[in-house]
């Protein structure tokens, strides 16, 4: 790479330089099989290796250009508008509820997880009323469960879904969703975070009135900044909403359409690294590309791992191709941190489990992997429970019938 050894020539730092530029996945890094941050290409971590003024006109124009790019990819044309915000993901989930719930209203949000909880709790912070439907770790809210409740609660003004819960890996089914909100007039606020990128969604299909996503998740950029695409309309009525100045929605739409910047500091290099993973999303066929890549990851993981005895949490009709919960194995040679750290060795990070009943491990698809990775991984698997003594990677309620 000549910037690195033009900095090695003329740079002090040079040894600090050269050991950083080592670490990248094709080196030594291991593969991150996380649902964000993620394994990125090289092509993007290279974009970071410039500065940028915040104020300077190209660097508005990288912002600008990854604006237009989000508002194309959700078919938002003329009428949705895109924002994004400096924070990770949960600051840009605090920003759409606190910008579009107006202080008087009421929002129904749909719980099977996490990422669900997390936006109740938030509306606790926020002292927005809500009500909710909790459906506990792996069931999904369905469509006649929310028409019922809509019904019921003439209250409601906003319903707030998450799209890919990924705290169980649960592809929640929001068209039906969106549709019974819809025909009840009431608004839609969408945490698409871990899928938007991989799963379509178009407003012509799901007309929300905003959903929020982030940089490091499918799109396959690093942290830094998250992003909320509204309705206009929305932005414009968010006006004086919101009980944080930073997190201010409305404000930092309208301060970047009058002058292209961001409010306070953006995170630069973050934003270009973006817009390179953008430009690379998009020769790999935007998000119909990466969903064929993605499941094709999925399906071979699964599948081997359902060989070697796992069983997954979910029915194969709620997996989602961005991350797949598995049960740990009762097998008593099991131990989750063991598996971690044999996995580890062997150049790869899986993700603990996140639910409140059984013991699980989650292992994502998405990021800068192939299925050729998804078979190393298996091997790795394999080689790991043997290291281990584990023969038996039956759940233990299935070892028992
Ligand atoms: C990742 C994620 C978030 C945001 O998490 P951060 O750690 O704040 O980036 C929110 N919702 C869902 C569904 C997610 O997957």
């Amino acid at each position: 790479m000549t910037a690195m050894r033009r900095s090695r020539e003329n740079d002090p730092m040079a040894e600090l330089v050269e050991v950083q530029t080592d670490a990248l996945p094709e080196a030594d890094d291991p593969y991150l099989l996380t649902p964000g941050p993620l394994t990125t290409s090289r092509r993007t971590k290279e974009a970071m290796l410039h500065d940028w003024g915040s104020w300077d006109v190209e660097f508005n124009e990288v912002t600008a250009d990854i604006r237009r790019r989000l508002i194309t990819m959700v078919g938002g044309g003329e009428t949705y508008d895109c924002v994004p915000l400096q924070g990770s993901g949960t600051y840009c989930v605090e920003a759409m509820l606190s910008s579009f719930i107006p202080k008087d209203g009421w929002a129904l949000v749909l719980m099977n997880g996490a990422y669900g909880q997390r936006a109740a709790k938030t509306l606790q912070y926020l002292g927005r009323d809500y009500i909710k439907l909790d459906k506990g770790d792996y069931l999904p809210p369905l469509p006649e469960e929310v028409d019922d409740l809509l019904n019921r609660h003439p209250e409601v003004t906003d319903v707030v879904a998450i799209h890919c819960e990924t705290s169980s890996g649960i592809l929640n089914p929001l068209q039906g969703i969106s549709d019974v909100v819809m025909k009840h007039g009431r608004r839609l606020l969408v945490d698409a975070m871990s899928a938007f990128g991989a799963v379509p969604l178009d407003v012509s299909d799901v007309p929300f009135e905003a959903m929020v996503s982030s940089a490091n998740k499918c799109i396959e950029g690093v942290p830094g900044f998250g992003f909320v695409v509204a309705k206009e309309t929305a932005l414009a009525e968010a006006e004086g909403r919101s009980h944080s100045l930073s997190l201010d929605v409305h404000d930092q739409w309208a301060y970047m359409n009058r002058t292209s910047q961001w409010r306070f500091t953006p995170p630069t290099h973050s934003v270009v690294a973006f817009r390179e993973a953008l430009l690379q999303h998009e020769e790999e066929g935007g998000v119909p590309g990466r969903l064929a890549r993605y499941s094709r990851n999925r399906e071979v993981m699964v599948e081997g791992m359902r060989e070697l005895g796992f069983s997954t949490l979910l029915e194969d009709e709620w997996l989602s191709p961005i991350i797949t919960t598995f049960f740990c194995p009762v097998d008593k040679n099991f131990s989750f941190t063991r598996f971690y750290d044999e996995l580890k060795a062997r150049k790869f990070i899986i993700y603990p489990g996140k639910l409140t009943e059984a013991e699980s491990f989650r292992i994502g698809c998405i990021g800068q992997l192939d299925e050729h990775v998804m078979r190393q991984l298996l091997t790795a698997v394999e080689d790991a429970l043997k290291v281990m003594g584990v023969k038996d990677c039956r759940p233990a309620e299935r070892q028992e019938s």
